[in-house]
């Protein structure tokens, strides 16, 4: 149903993402109708911003909803790999019923941290469901955010997808992870187009999209049949792309090429596409998807948190890759605070290039946080204030000692905003957190749910967790001997060397 007209009064509104002003939004239809000087009609719902920041929604360009039950569920030490390996520990023993609470879970904390959309590769073990991809659909329309929900899907193991890796494993162990099997493709795939074919909730604001999970865990005919679903049913499609060191080597050995370039050959690439991390892209790659139009989403904080290195973002900027900002999920990097994201965009730049004029500033950070990462989405006119444009807002109070005093005021924001100041949220005209709580969901039912729902699975996965440690132990140590002579990218300035 659409949402009354409003007129939201006497905010320091960020217009255009370029400048503030005082001016006042109506709203009408769940956009934004007019930017009025003055006072505006009459007839309508007033909302007194006075003492407000308002901003854009930010958008999640990428994450993981099953990661929310999966909270303090990864090893301090662990790595990409070995978190990977240890998945079913994670996220094993699921039934439908946690992945939408997992997605409920995950759409309170982005709500709460002025996130109004985000892009979610959910995973189901063994393999998806109708049901499951649609729980995390539902979850979304429930919690009144937009969401582009992807399978995440794979055809190979780990120990399948890394040329090398079951031979490290001692015998007995080697048997037992050799006889585990992804399901075929084709099954997978069908199962995703059902989906599609039935979705649960109006497009309009929760849509299907397609999650290949890694381009080595997918055999060349999944990935091309993947960009064909996405192709015939208007999909948009993300993967992990060169996230870690070993993705690079592994695609040396198996084929012959950087990641990026097989993706091309496949016709992966395109405008609908796009990898998450991006983290070991060199600039040849980056010229393949700026030419494809395949989007990239820096995963500051997960990346740092796995120790895979540091995204070249100014590099990719330069060549014209479409960049957005993602949190990835709650268990690699501990939480969906697009905020901390957005300030890690702008400040780990400036760990990679001493010169200035290389560093990514806040408002091209704050771009890429909105309307770079609804493009990533495939989003109508979202992540801007401007007539015509999507109603999802932030409200900061301009009192709290971030702003306090105010100079700069984006710079304030991209800089010092944890969330802290975040007041109310709107999506679509309608109000979804105000007054200290989220409208759309009971916070305190799921956080019972939550815990109820840990403790069975952290039980069910005792047994997993414990093989997952032992394998880790193996799989740092291949990797480690693998990417020790593939030399780390000019942007991570040493710290990926080969001792790492
Ligand atoms: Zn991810």
């Amino acid at each position: 149903m659409p949402s009354p007209a409003r007129l939201i009064r006497g905010g320091l509104v960020l217009v255009g993402n370029t400048r503030f002003e005082s001016v006042s939004i109506l709203v009408r239809d769940g956009r934004i109708k007019a930017l009025i000087d003055g006072d505006g009609p009459a007839d309508v719902e007033v909302i007194d911003a006075a003492g407000r920041i308002v901003i854009p929604g930010l958008v999640n360009g990428h994450t993981h909803s099953h990661g929310a039950l999966g909270r303090g569920g990864v090893p301090d030490d662990a790595t990409l790999e070995t978190f990977l390996a240890g998945a079913g520990a994670l996220n094993g023993n699921r039934h439908v019923d946690d992945l939408r609470l997992s997605a409920e879970l995950s759409a309170v904390e982005m709500i709460r941290k002025g996130c109004t959309a985000c892009f979610d590769l959910s995973v189901e073990l063994p393999s998806p469901s109708v049901e499951g991809i649609h729980a995390v659909a539902m979850a979304y329309h429930g919690a009144g955010m937009r969401a582009v929900v992807a399978p995440m899907i794979s055809d190979r193991t780990i120990h399948q997808a890394l040329p090398g890796l079951l031979d490290a494993f001692p015998p007995e162990m080697r048997a037992a992870l050799a006889a585990i099997a992804m399901p075929p493709w084709t099954e997978t795939l069908a199962i995703c187009a059902d989906a599609v074919q039935r979705w649960p909730v109006p497009m309009d604001r929760v849509r299907p999209g397609i999650g290949p999970a890694i381009p080595l865990h997918c055999s060349d005919d999944f990935l091309r049949a993947c960009a064909a679903l996405a192709d015939d049913c208007d999909l948009r499609l993300q993967t992990h792309l060169a996230e870690s060191r070993m993705q690079q080597v592994a695609a040396r050995r198996r084929y012959g090429t950087s990641l990026t370039a097989h993706l091309g050959a496949l016709g992966v690439l395109s405008a609908r596409a796009s990898g998450a991390h991006g983290v070991w892209l060199s600039e040849t790659e980056a010229r393949l998807l700026a030419a494809s139009g395949t989007g990239i989403v820096h995963n500051p904080m997960s990346n740092l948190r796995l120790g895979s290195g540091t995204a070249p973002v100014r590099m990719l900027a330069d060549a014209g890759v479409g960049l957005g900002i993602g949190t990835d999920a709650s268990n690699t990097s501990d939480g969906q605070n697009m905020f901390e994201a957005m300030r890690l965009g702008a400040t780990l730049s400036r760990a990679q290039a001493a010169a200035p004029e290389h560093w990514i500033g806040a408002t091209e950070a704050f771009r890429m946080a909105t309307e770079g990462s609804a493009r990533i989405l495939g989003l109508d006119r979202v992540g801007r204030i401007e007539e015509g444009w999507a109603a999802d807002l932030l409200f900061l109070d301009a009192d709290y000692c971030h702003y306090v005093p105010l100079r700069d005021t984006l710079s304030q924001i991209v800089f010092a905003e944890n969330g802290a100041a975040l007041r109310e949220v709107m999506i679509a005209g309608d109000f979804v957190l105000k007054d200290g709580r989220v409208l759309t969901l009971d916070e305190t039912a799921l956080a019972e749910r939550a815990r109820t729902a840990a403790r069975r699975l952290d039980a069910a996965n005792a047994q997993a967790r414990q093989m997952a440690d032992a394998a880790a132990v193996i799989v740092r140590s291949f990797c480690r001997g693998a990417c020790a002579d593939f030399p780390p990218a000019s942007h991570q300035r040493g710290s990926h060397g080969p001792e790492n």
